[in-house]
């Protein structure tokens, strides 16, 4: 039976969101039974990008700060390790270790701030396309990762949470190659199991105090939910998360994969703590569904392929031809034209929305195209 536990905190201050993640490891059996006097622990957060806490793009460092502090009691030497979207450099992670707020939590507890750029190759037995990679040295080489995820939406993969957030265990720019390997949103949600499994997190929580709806993971609203959602199971964890923003998991391509993978069995998972129904939001926008939902309700994806792909679209009065689109495009669908207005040549565009997760600007739109409209028009 994979335990999950809901612990509610109203807001970010530092000694709630202690108490919280204290009542978490006191019913999952105790930080005690994780954490060895010793062990060098890997605290693994979401940090997509250089962006300020407030944002609710990046896990919130009061809950890194919490989580570290009862780790450390208990004996574990902590190093954060994170590899943010763009390129995986020292000047790249000192930024995004500053604006996110983890530069200070490193001060005020003593834990680590990882530089170390090296990967190390990683055989996954339990892969079933991604049987072979190259991860961070630092994961590879902790006795224990705690994975502390952020609840947002996702433009490609509907929802991100435990199970998405080891995606950054892939070093920078490589990740990329995946979308180009995968374009396929299938394959590329079952190389995100893949991935995950190849690090394996033992203990897995996701920061739902203030989460993200909308145009998630990067350019969407705070939403506030007020809980933390923990398990040693990160897919029994993410199930949980759905189930709190009242999404199917069956409409998320790495839950439903999952399923059939044997990886969740939802009939093996008790939820303690918090009510789901005392928490759950009113309402939580997650656009993606809307593509996906549509393209099961018409079975036309196999008649139609890409063209019911939802695609990016730039919003040239709000760009500011900085190039990290560009920087980050997989197949390099990205480039300025004669008169430096950023360009998409759709022909190569495999709509991963990487572009979209980056912009610092909100400056790239996802877009329905038309045979979706038209098709929601017949609906009408
Ligand atoms: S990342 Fe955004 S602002 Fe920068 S060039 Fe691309 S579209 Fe423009
Ligand atoms: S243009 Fe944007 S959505 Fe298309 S492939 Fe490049 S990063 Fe992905």
């Amino acid at each position: 039976m994979s335990k999950v536990v809901i612990n509610t905190s109203e807001n970010y201050r530092y000694d709630r969101v202690l108490d919280c993640v204290n009542e978490i490891f006191k019913q999952l059996g105790g930080i005690e039974s994780i954490v060895k006097p010793g062990m060098r622990v890997a605290i693994k957060p979401n940090l997509l990008t250089s962006k300020k806490p407030d944002a609710a793009a990046t896990t919130h460092p009061a809950v890194v700060k919490a989580v570290i502090t009862l780790v450390q009691q208990a004996g574990g030497i902590v190093t954060i390790v994170e590899s943010p979207g763009g390129p995986f450099t020292t000047s790249m992670l000192k930024m995004v270790y500053a604006n996110t707020g983890m530069e200070e939590v490193a001060n005020e507890t003593g834990a680590e701030l990882n530089f170390d750029l090296r990967v190390e190759k990683v055989i996954n037995e339990d892969a079933k396309f991604v049987k072979s990679l190259s991860i961070l040295k630092p994961l590879k080489d902790a006795d224990l990762i705690i994975n502390i995820a952020k609840l947002k939406t996702h433009g490609m993969m509907v929802y991100t949470g435990a199970v998405k957030n080891m995606f950054g265990s892939i070093a920078g720019l490589e990740k990329a190659n995946f979308h180009l390997r995968f374009s396929d949103y299938d394959q590329f949600a079952h190389s995100l199991i893949d991935i995950f499994l190849a690090s394996k997190p033992q203990l897995n929580i996701i920061d739902g105090i203030i989460a993200m709806e909308g145009d998630g993971p990067g350019s969407g609203v705070p939403k506030y939910i007020g809980a933390l959602i923990a398990s040693e199971d990160a897919f029994a964890c993410d199930y949980t998360a759905l189930k709190v923003i009242n999404v199917d998991y069956k409409k998320v391509p790495v839950m439903r994969l999952a399923e059939e993978r044997g990886l969740l069995n939802i009939d093996d998972i008790e939820i303690m703590g918090a009510n789901i129904e005392d928490i759950s939001p009113e309402s939580f926008e997650v656009p993606a569904l809307k593509h996906i939902r549509e393209s099961f309700r018409f079975s036309l994806l196999r008649v139609f392929g890409d063209n019911l792909r939802p695609r990016p679209k730039i919003l040239h009065e709000k760009c500011i031809t900085c190039g990290k689109c560009m920087q980050v495009c997989p197949p390099k669908a990205i480039s300025p034209d004669e008169s430096k207005r950023m360009i998409i040549d759709y022909k190569k565009c495999i709509s991963c929305f990487c572009c979209h997760e980056f912009c610092p600007e909100h400056a790239i739109k996802i877009k329905k195209r038309f045979i979706s409209r038209f098709l929601e028009y017949k609906k009408k």
